[in-house]
This record gives structure tokens, C-alpha cells and sequence, in this order.
């Protein structure tokens, strides 16, 4: 069972619900896995502790000129529509930020003067917290395109157990990298304009990738009760709600667990629990 952990924005509890659910049912006897796939700014280690930790390089494949025998027919130039390689009179020159690694360009190239290279694009991190499994990937600074980190963290996760994701915020590729191969996702939001703005895009997310999802309304008590409309007017499943609490955010501030110092926070995570083991 793999549950992720999602929301249209940022700072709507999911580190906070993904880490929570995670030492709730290792420590319940279920093997789990957490995975923290928010590669630009993965925080779960702060708060589930990792040791015996082990890190390795990530790399794609980029095009590389391993013949002096460049035409410059443009073929490549002319596959890649990622705009990232241009050819020149007599070489190809490639734009390692802007390709996908897809090898088209090694394809379509009739001089057969392309080959590959790996280029490191992060740090993959793997460790025990607890009884559990922990994984983290985390992008190097500078890097733009962070969707083929995920898909290494996501497609070295094991296929039994319960895997618990923490993806981006957002909608973007990256956040549909994590999203990708979910039997369900969670979508954290609060009841504020933006986080109902946000939320119908992230609905949107799942609905496009046939994932069913479920929400979790955290800070419930505050902002606008408009979004308990919305959820209805969308037919979403409302799991669970938290109300805003001082010892949740004290707790979460100190990079500590709140799971055993808030009630209404434990009664959310057991909700999730009972809908993943059902
Ligand atoms: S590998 Fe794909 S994305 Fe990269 S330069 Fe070649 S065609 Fe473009
Ligand atoms: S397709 Fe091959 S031969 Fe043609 S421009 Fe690109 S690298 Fe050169």
C-alpha cells in the first residue's frame, strides 16, 4: 500500500500527517516504509531521526559527443523539443538543465556520434528510524528539474509493506512524479483562500492520474468554512480534521513528534489508519 501525502500548497501539515502516520503504524507492528520525496526541501528527517544512514550519488543520463564526426545535419536539434540541444556547424551542444535524458537525440543521430553520461542530479539517503525504513531524497542546489530524483526515490521503494510518501507541495511534474503509482493520496489543505485555491488544483492532479484521494482539513478552526463546501461540492472524502493547537505547533517548531503530545492529532492519524487498513 502506498499512501501519499500531498497538497496545492506548502505549510499545510503534510510533513507534519506523513511523519505522524509513519511511527504511528511502525510503532502499531506494520512494516513501513516513509520516503520523503519533497527533494527541494525534505524536512522528515528532522523529525523521525534516521541513523545508520547510507548515501549515494543520483544520476540521469545526458548526451555527450563521443565521435569527432558531427555533420550538423540539425536532427537533434530537430527531435528534442525540450529546446536542449542545438547544433552547430560541425558539433551538437547540449544544455544539461533544460534535458530530460530522454536519448532521442542518440537516436535519431545518423552519424552515431552521441553517447552518455551520467550527471549527478542529487543525493538519495537511506537509514532506519526506529522499526522503520527510511528514504530521503534531496536535490542538489541549482539543479531545475527535479522529477527524475523522484522517480529514483519512488521506483526504489518496496512493493510490500505500507510506503508512505511525503511529495512536493504543488502540482507540478515533481508533485506528479510522487503522485504516480499511489493506491491513495492524502491532501493536506487549511481553510484559507489559497488553500482552497490550491486544493481544486491538486484534485484536479489526482482525478487526471485516476488516484483516489482523501483530505485532511488542518487549522480547521481558523480561516474560512468554505472549504468544507467545496469539499462537499467535489464529493471528496473529508478524513479527518485538526484544529489549530499551540502544543502541535510548539512541538513541530522544536523538530519534535506532536503525535503524543495533541489528542485530535492522533485521532486523525488513526482515522488514516483505519482507511489504509480497510
Ligand atoms: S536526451 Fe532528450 S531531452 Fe536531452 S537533449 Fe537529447 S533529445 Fe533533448
Ligand atoms: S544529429 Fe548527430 S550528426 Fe546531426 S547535428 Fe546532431 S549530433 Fe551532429
Amino acid at each position: 500500500m502506498r499512501v501519499v501525502f500531498a497538497s496545492g500548497k506548502g505549510g499545510t501539515g503534510k510533513t507534519l500527517l506523513s511523519t505522524s502516520l509513519a511511527l504511528h503504524m511502525s510503532r502499531a507492528g506494520s512494516r513501513v516504509t516513509y520516503a520523503d520525496a519533497d527533494v527541494e526541501e525534505p524536512n522528515g528527517h528532522v523529525f523521525l531521526r534516521p541513523t545508520n544512514v547510507v548515501k549515494s550519488l543520483v544520476t540521469v543520463p545526458l548526451p555527450v559527443m563521443v565521435m569527432p564526426t558531427c555533420s550538423g545535419c540539425g536532427l537533434c536539434q530537430e527531435f528534442c523539443e525540450f529546446n536542449a540541444v542545438i547544433s552547430l556547424k560541425d558539433r551538437a551542444v547540449v544544455f544539461p538543465e533544460l534535458c530530460h535524458g530522454c536519448g532521442g537525440c542518440l537516436l535519431v543521430c545518423p552519424e552515431y556520434v552521441l553517447g552518455e553520461r551520467g550527471r549527478d542530479v542529487g543525493v538519495m539517503t537511506r537509514g532506519r528510524s526506529g522499526d522503520m525504513d527510511f528514504r530521503m531524497a534531496t536535490l542538489h542546489v541549482g539543479e531545475a528539474r527535479s522529477a527524475p530524483l523522484i522517480e529514483a526515490l519512488t521506483s526504489s521503494l518496496p512493493a510490500d509493506g505500507v510506503v508512505i510518501v511525503d511529495a512536493p507541495p504543488g502540482t507540478s511534474c515533481s508533485t506528479m512524479a510522487a503522485v504516480r503509482g499511489a493506491d491513495l493520496v492524502v491532501l493536506a489543505t487549511e481553510p484559507t483562500p489559497f488553500g482552497i485555491h490550491d486544493l481544486k488544483l491538486a484534485v484536479g492532479m489526482t482525478r487526471a492520474l485516476n488516484v483516489p484521494s482523501v483530505v485532511v482539513v488542518n487549522r480547521a478552526d481558523l480561516g474560512s468554512p468554505h472549504v468544507l463546501d467545496l469539499l462537499e461540492k467535489e464529493g471528496l472524502e473529508v478524513l479527518a480534521s485538526i484544529p489549530h493547537e499551540r502544543a502541535i505547533a510548539e512541538a513541530y517548531a522544536h523538530g519534535e513528534m506532536a503525535l503524543d503530545v495533541s489528542p485530535s492529532l492522533r485521532r486523525a492519524i488513526e482515522s488514516l489508519e483505519r482507511r489504509i487498513l480497510q
